[in-house]
């Protein structure tokens, strides 16, 4: 009987490996930290995707569902893995809940962790209980509370999202663009436009990277139907005049200083590398490329692999990723562990 493969982190790209195997007919052990599986889009509360527009409960339940209701997917949440020895086809691995498994490869789907808007404390979070993250605003929705100003609990009429926030930013050494918050700001605006057909939204801009299908769907369709303002601007702090918030900048498109007074300041969070890297990194002996995700090799002979072998890395544990491709790089770095299991059993035989 073949050894189980571990597989560390139970978001959309882990789920999506194990389902992968558990379909192929190899078992796996699925290791989660939380208290349930889900990743980011459960465990933050998302509310609906780009660009499917599902609500993440349904999406990312259904994944969570047909995962660990698979006969071959053993799954252990609450749990992390403390060491880790041994070959490929041969490893062993202690639990920190006292396990310990035996074990024929591993596929890291470790993740990211939210940038921490305190972070960039001239932006005004931390200091004014109404700047707020997309991760909150998307609590917000998906809780069905709405959005509000946490301050006093009232409608906003005016709501700016600064765009950038830990991410291509230098001087806080994140100098990675994290992909898809101009397409997720964009979607929120339009949200909280739906939602409050009478408040203003605006959007502070470095650059627009809705990419790819991305443009018509949320930049134009933002603008044009839900009339979400753009403001190309560079931002230089965000303060209060006792009753409103006030961000200040100017306009780079104009070369013009500008403030504006906003009820609701919504920080679009960056994507930092997962503060448990440099741990993952000595347990399972895998190198940290130079920004602090989890390096990986080129995909050109298979996709996920590591400087160890045996142990495979997918979705954004290796930087900035998508929901569509953290699921298809955990669909390929199962591949490429059986495909390794393969290779093996045909050089003993
Ligand atoms: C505000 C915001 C909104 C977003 N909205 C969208 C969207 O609408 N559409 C889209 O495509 N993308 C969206 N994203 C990006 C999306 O969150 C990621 O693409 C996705 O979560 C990546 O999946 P993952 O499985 O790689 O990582 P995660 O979702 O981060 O899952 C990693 C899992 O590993 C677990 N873990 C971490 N460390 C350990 C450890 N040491 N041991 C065991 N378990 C561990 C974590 O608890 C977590 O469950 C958004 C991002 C942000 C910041
Ligand atoms: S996707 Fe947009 S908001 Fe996010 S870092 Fe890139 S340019 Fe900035």
């Amino acid at each position: 009987m073949t050894k189980p493969i571990l597989i560390v982190g139970g978001g959309p790209a882990g789920l999506a490996a194990a389902h992968s195997l558990a379909t192929f007919g190899q078992p796996c052990v699925l290791v989660e930290k939380a208290d349930r599986l889900g990743g980011a889009p459960i465990l933050e509360g998302y509310a609906k995707l780009v660009p499917s527009g599902e609500w993440a409960r349904d999406a990312i339940g259904g994944m969570v569902e047909r995962t660990a209701g698979h006969d071959l997917v053993e799954v252990k949440t609450g749990a992390t893995v403390t060491a880790f020895s041994g070959a490929v086809g041969n490893f062993t691995a202690a639990l920190s809940n006292g396990e310990t498994l035996d074990l024929s490869a591993a596929i890291l789907c470790t993740g990211f962790t939210h940038f921490d808007s305190a972070n960039k404390p001239e932006w005004g979070f931390g200091t004014y209980p109404d700047v707020v993250t997309t991760s909150q605003v998307e609590l917000m929705i998906s809780s069905g509370q709405g959005v509000r100003c946490p301050s006093d609990g009232r409608k906003p009429q005016r709501v700016a999202i600064l765009l950038c926030v830990g991410s291509r930013d230098r001087q806080i050494g994140r100098e990675w663009c994290s992909k898809i918050c101009c397409t997720v700001s964009a979607n929120l605006a339009m949200e909280i436009r739906e939602e409050l057909p009478d408040c203003h939204v605006y959007i502070y801009y470095m650059d627009i990277r809705t990419f790819g299908l991305y443009e018509t769907t949320y930049y134009w369709r933002s603008q044009e139907e839900f009339k979400v303002k753009y403001i190309k601007a560079r931002i230089a702090e965000v303060t209060s005049d006792g009753e409103k918030l006030i961000v200040k900048g100017e306009d780079t498109l104009v070369k013009r200083p500008i403030t504006i007074p906003f009820d609701l300041v919504v920080h679009a969070i960056g994507m930092d590398p997962n503060v448990d890297n440099p741990r993952l990194s000595a347990v399972f002996g895998v190198d940290l490329e130079p920004h602090g995700y989890i390096g990986k090799a080129n995909s050109y002979a298979a996709t996920g692999l590591t400087n160890k072998t045996g142990v495979f890395v997918a979705g954004s544990a290796t930087g900035p990723e998508t929901i569509d491709d953290s699921i298809a790089q955990g669909k390929a770095a199962a591949m490429a562990a059986l495909e390794q299991r393969q290779l093996a059993a045909r050089l003993v035989s």
